[in-house]
């Protein structure tokens, strides 16, 4: 079986750069001038998402408009051998929608219509450039709501999510994008289009809907989508809890699902985290504190009240040393408030920070805490913990700075220090964020080769000749070699 391409980053196939006259004549033939971007200063917009240490300028932009062009798009590129990345709103973390040098650049800005909102059938049927935020504003009036809801959810675009797989606080009870989509619509590589799913629970044949949502834009480019929503909450309620240690508050975690609750959000930030979120918006956290827990519950006000009340008790007894309950909404939301900042925030405490993602059974929390803070220590940067504890997903985030020479280099090394230690514990490299170029060598730890096998010949059922996204996601089987060589502790073939 031939494998994909090797990761062409970034290196440039010099034929197709030196066909790029030709490429945008025979984009223009079909598209307005305006929807194909090729001078430098049109382009350099698009030459980084949210991973933004990598960066490289596209060989060119393009914005279709329908759904037509851009199956004529992909089957123009497809007959070039042009490969093509596609991008939502590029604030993914990491590097999925990084342009590739001899590559087109395919945004979906333009793809940003609700095109139906059905409040009985509780389904939203949306292009894939809408953002994650504007589909529960349009379903507020009829008291519905997308639930799930990644931190950048202003700005994240739908297509993105699928992308992804992404989620926020709202999954750990309402379950991530890929339980809550019905239906998606993709273009792929040779320009054919193709549904997948449908409005019942459940279709016939293999669910491909489940194989695609995740795939980081590597099997087809999706233009439409249809979302479940959710009923409004009848009421929703917050606490607080702070801790003088880390692990008594991972320990409560645990304490909490095993009670049988499930709560809307459980959320945890570590003392540096607190610090910057406190310094950056003022939400009232005791910024003494080791560790913070917020705990949203939902559901009927009965239902509501006697969680609240069983989960403070579980609070209490599990070392608390103070908790406390949002009173009306505007509390609530302001004890969320320095949680949902916490990124920006510690972006201002330091030059830089570098986010990692990864997943651990909860039980393995206080110990993963405590290894992270040694390894911390071992390589002399300030970690600062804020993550989606109730699920297990980690967000570790390095503060460096990257004018320090070899400061960049060992930030991430201990990032992959980190998710080494995440599949470790039983644990995966990654929550929500996806791999992209950022985990691909990751990807040679958790998985056999002959698992990473059984991925390339699933992109090559759908893209043959490697043109969708190429050099993210999967490694080559030559990069996994050369990777577990590498004279670190790190390869250790930890196979699950
Ligand atoms: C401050 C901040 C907070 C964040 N918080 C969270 C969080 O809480 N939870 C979470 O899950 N993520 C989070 N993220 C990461 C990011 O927002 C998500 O991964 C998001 O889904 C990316 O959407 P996007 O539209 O920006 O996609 P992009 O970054 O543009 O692209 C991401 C990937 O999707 C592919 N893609 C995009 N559109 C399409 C399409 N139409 N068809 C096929 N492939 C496509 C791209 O090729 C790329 O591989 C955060 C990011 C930031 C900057």
């Amino acid at each position: 079986m031939s494998l994909i391409q090797p990761a062409r980053i970034p290196f440039d196939d010099p034929q197709i750069v030196a066909a790029r006259t030709d490429l945008v004549a025979a984009l223009r033939a079909f598209l307005p001038a305006e929807s194909v971007l090729e001078k430098q200063e049109e382009v350099r917009p698009y030459e980084c998402d949210g991973l933004s240490a990598y960066r490289q300028l596209p060989l060119l932009v393009v914005l279709p408009r329908t759904v037509e062009e851009v199956q004529r798009i992909l089957r123009l590129c497809s007959e070039r051998k042009v490969p093509v990345v596609a991008r939502g709103a590029g604030t993914g973390l990491s590097g999925g929608a990084l342009p590739l040098g001899d590559g087109l650049l395919l945004s979906l800005a333009r793809f940003n219509r609700i095109l139906d909102l059905d409040p009985v059938a509780r389904t939203a049927r949306v292009q894939p450039g809408v953002r994650n935020l504007a589909i529960s504003e349009a379903a507020k009036p009829h008291g519905l709501y997308y639930a799930p809801d990644p931190s950048s959810q202003i700005a994240c675009t739908i297509g993105g999510n699928i992308a992804e797989n992404s989620g926020g606080v709202h999954c750990l009870k309402y379950g991530l994008t890929v339980h809550n989509l019905l239906s998606v619509t993709f273009v792929t590589m040779d320009g054919e289009l193709i549904e997948l799913g449908s409005e019942a629970l459940d279709s016939p044949g293999f669910d491909l809907l489940a194989l695609y949502i995740g795939s980081e834009g590597m099997l087809g480019v999706t233009v439409e989508v249809t979302v479940k929503l959710l009923p409004v909450p009848e009421r929703a309620q917050a606490l607080l809890a702070a801790y003088d240690d880390v692990e008594k508050a991972g320990q409560a975690v645990g304490d909490i699902i095993a009670a049988g609750i499930i709560p809307a959000g459980l959320e945890m930030m570590d003392g540096p985290a607190i610090q910057a979120a406190e310094d950056f918006v003022h939400a009232g956290y005791p910024t003494e504190a080791a560790a913070l827990l917020i705990c949203e519950l939902d559901g009927t006000n009965q239902e509501v009240s006697e969680q609240v009340m069983q989960v403070r008790d579980l609070l209490l007894e599990s070392g608390a040393t103070e908790v406390r309950t949002s009173r009306d909404d505007a509390e609530r939301l302001r004890f969320w408030q320095g949680r949902k900042s916490a990124f920006p925030a510690v972006g201002r405490i330091s030059p830089d920070y570098y986010c990692m993602d990864g997943t651990i059974p909860r039980r393995a929390l206080p110990e993963v805490l405590r290894r992270t803070a040694e390894l911390s220590k071992e390589y002399g940067l300030r970690v600062a913990n804020v993550f989606h504890a109730g699920d297990g997903n980690m967000h570790p985030l390095i503060l460096f700075d990257a004018n320090e020479p070899g400061e960049l280099e060992r930030t991430e090394e201990l990032g992959g220090r980190i998710l080494e230690l995440c599949v470790e514990v039983g644990g995966t490299i990654t929550g929500e964020h996806g791999v992209g170029i950022e985990k691909i060598n990751q990807m040679c730890v958790q998985f056999s080769p002959e698992e990473l096998r059984q991925f390339h010949a699933v992109k090559e059922a759908f893209d043959p000749d490697g043109l969708l996204n190429p050099g993210k996601g999967i490694p080559t089987p030559r990069r996994c070699s050369e990777y577990r060589e590498l004279p670190t502790p790190r390869a250790h073939h930890a196979h699950h």
